[in-house]
């Protein structure tokens, strides 16, 4: 009888801890956020334009960065505060899943794949992918890439789309955008593929690249939030509504992308 009701008491309170203690990733992130007044914002370290540590400083810098920053304002007033964790392509889902950022803002592309675990905002920058090459390359296309060795990055859903237009192009991957450019100029690979916008950023850092073939595929950047986050998606889709009613939107892109040679940043306009 005694070890029954020890038992039972034992089991009465695992019940009430683990009714109390919900894990940091269901948590609600909006609340949360309201309650700290800061928003803790997943970025790339590593992507010129769009999320790049500047040596100086330490900061992350670039389009997606100050995107996060002005949603913040947007979402908790003037006073509020965005903190960055810098992300890669493969650690940004792993990172939301766990609660460690409340979202990401990483020149990351909605996909039905990644909609099965994360949730998105909607569609705030049009990007689509493309090539990097040594300007006396011959490659024009990613369509021809049979028998060439192509960098990419791991984490990151170019890997495969470029798989399929050339299914028997080899394909390598890096840990993130600094090495694949390293490799590129070793000569380890022939051509790197990622976005166009990522790419445009790489050759006005990297003079002697050009960037070939168009765009072969859509790559809508989304904010990815955790799975029952519904009400922090709202917030922030209707934070990025008013960054593009009230011209914010439009004075960043021409910020990060209006001296970037070859790159039609008007194209990227919204309303
Ligand atoms: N937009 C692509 C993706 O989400 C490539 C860029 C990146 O690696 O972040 O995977």
């Amino acid at each position: 009888m005694k070890r029954k009701l020890g038992l039972f008491s034992l089991l009465l309170s695992v019940l009430i801890l683990v009714g109390c203690t919900k894990s940091l990733s269901q948590q609600s992130v909006l609340e949360n956020a309201h309650q700290t007044n800061t928003i803790t914002w997943g970025v790339k370290g590593d992507v010129s334009l769009f999320g790049l540590i500047d040596v100086r400083d330490g900061q992350q810098k670039g389009f997606d960065v100050d995107m996060a920053r002005h949603l913040t304002k947007h979402i908790l007033g003037p006073k509020g505060k965005a903190t960055f964790v810098t992300v890669t392509s493969q650690s940004r889902t792993p990172l939301l899943k766990n609660g460690n950022v409340d979202a990401v803002v990483a020149t990351m592309t909605i996909t039905p794949e990644r909609q099965k675990v994360l949730d998105f905002s909607k569609s705030y920058f049009d990007a689509g992918q493309s090539l990097l090459v040594p300007n006396n390359s011959s490659i024009k296309d990613a369509y021809h890439l049979n028998g060439h060795t192509v960098i990419g990055v791991v984490g990151a859903n170019s890997v495969q789309n470029i798989k399929k237009a050339s299914p028997k192009a080899k394909v390598i991957e890096l840990q993130d955008y600094a090495q694949a450019m390293n490799a590129l100029k070793s000569g380890q690979g022939e051509a790197l593929t990622t976005d166009n916008g990522i790419l445009y950023g790489l050759a006005v850092q990297n003079p002697g690249y050009k960037v070939v073939g168009g765009t072969f595929t859509k790559e809508p950047y989304g904010i990815a939030v955790n799975k029952n986050q519904k009400d922090f998606i709202e917030a922030v889709n209707k934070a990025i509504d008013q960054m593009q009613q009230n011209g914010e939107y439009n004075q960043l892109i021409k910020k990060w992308f209006g001296n970037v040679p070859g790159f039609n940043y008007k194209e990227l306009y919204r309303k």
